[in-house]
């Protein structure tokens, strides 16, 4: 571990650390940037190790939807960490998503891995579970077009760390994919195939991310309202993990999507240890959102107009709640200079808001107590 800058360490080091234990290590989709001093703070409070994360879509070269490119995000969470001084994070590029597989993507791809390289992220996550190929006469095959590109841009990581360790985290079975019957979950067959291929082409994740029941974001009933529920499908969570470990793939399961499950739920009934990285993405914007609602209300109409206007066309039949929800996140990049101008008392209570429901996260999540576990592993 670095001395005392608060840098990121590399994400293996972290999820290492925490493999055989009932812990699951939160990883924060932090948008908008406030959060990380209060979530920060819970993890050096609760002694939980955490990774801070952006996807493709919300930070890229060019700022992606939040506004932050790779440089950008580092700089903000590098510095959130050395105010509160905690030391056992990872700096992860969240779903680098790869949707078609062509040269020009791999290239532009590979443009991004440099620029998050350089920016110093820890941990990395190839996302190529949209490359699928239907006619495909075995697993195998089905997930060729997936493990070919994953292997690619995993030897790309590891050539430009140059000697660095980092995490890596790779992904099969798209999230939220639906079939004429509903939602695909990842079989266990797949997992293992998968995994297997990859390790073949030496190449060795710390996680794997599968299509489990979860959505990224908000669920909502027939008429727009929230539905809070348990949506991930535990004995497949449990029989894939099982698998992996009967075929001795030291692997552990990352489990995105999970705002609007109550956390009391996850408490008792995640398989923790099974599960070991959980992503909380649209949470922390809803913190943001809803604190503004109160403290900066003309700003929070203002992003509410833009966003109901601009996306409500698009949406006949959407309650405005669910059009705002699925939409504002657009308005980050918008409302830029405004939501990184807020007043100081809005900054106060978003960070304490993070910092609270971080601290129920965390303890839901098993996690107290696994930065620890990290510095242990280091000596
Ligand atoms: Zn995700």
């Amino acid at each position: 571990m670095k001395k005392n800058d608060f840098g990121p360490i590399p994400g293996s080091t972290i999820l290492n650390a925490v493999s055989g234990h009932k812990a699951i290590v939160m990883a924060a989709n932090v948008r908008i940037a406030s959060v990380a001093q209060g979530i920060f703070r819970a993890a050096k409070d609760t002694d939980s190790a955490v990774f801070m994360e952006l996807a493709r879509s919300e930070c890229d070269l060019k700022g992606g939807y939040t506004g932050l490119t790779p440089q950008d995000f580092s700089k903000r969470m590098n510095e959130a960490a050395q105010a509160i001084g905690f030391d056992a994070w990872a700096l992860h590029a969240d779903h680098i998503t790869i949707k078609k597989g062509d040269a020009g993507e791999v290239d532009s791809t590979k443009q991004l891995i440099d620029a998050q390289i350089a920016a110093g992220y820890t941990s990395f996550a190839i996302d190529a579970s949209h490359l699928f190929n239907f006619e495909g006469k075995n697993v195998q095959e089905e997930l060729d077009p997936n493990i070919r590109i994953t292997s690619d841009l995993a030897h790309y990581i590891k050539k430009g760390m140059n000697g660095r360790e980092y995490g890596l985290e790779v992904e099969v079975g798209e999230i939220g994919r639906k079939d004429g019957s509903g939602l695909v979950l990842t079989k266990p067959e797949e997992a293992v195939t998968f995994i297997r291929a990859l390790n073949e082409n030496d190449v060795f994740p710390h996680v794997l991310a599968i299509a489990n029941g979860s959505t990224h974001g908000h669920v909502y009933d027939a008429n727009g309202n929230v539905v809070e529920q348990l949506s991930i499908d535990i004995p497949q969570t449990k029989a894939i993990a099982k698998a992996l470990r009967d075929n001795k793939l030291k692997v552990g399961i990352a489990q995105h999507g999970i705002t609007g499950t109550p956390r009391d739920l996850i408490n008792l009934h995640f398989p923790k240890g099974d599960i070991i990285k959980g992503n909380v993405g649209t949470f922390w914007q809803d913190v943001v959102f809803s604190t503004l609602k109160v403290y900066e209300p003309s700003l929070y109409k203002s992003i509410q107009d833009w966003t109901l206007e601009k996306y409500r066309p698009a949406n006949p039949g959407k309650s405005d709640r669910q059009i705002f929800d699925g939409n504002c996140k657009m308005a980050i990049k918008e409302f830029f200079k405004d939501l990184y101008s807020l007043e100081e008392g809005t900054e106060h209570a978003i960070q304490s808001m993070a910092y609270a429901e971080s601290l129920v996260f965390f303890r839901a999540f098993g996690a107290y107590g696994s930065a620890s576990l990290v510095r242990k592993s280091l000596k």
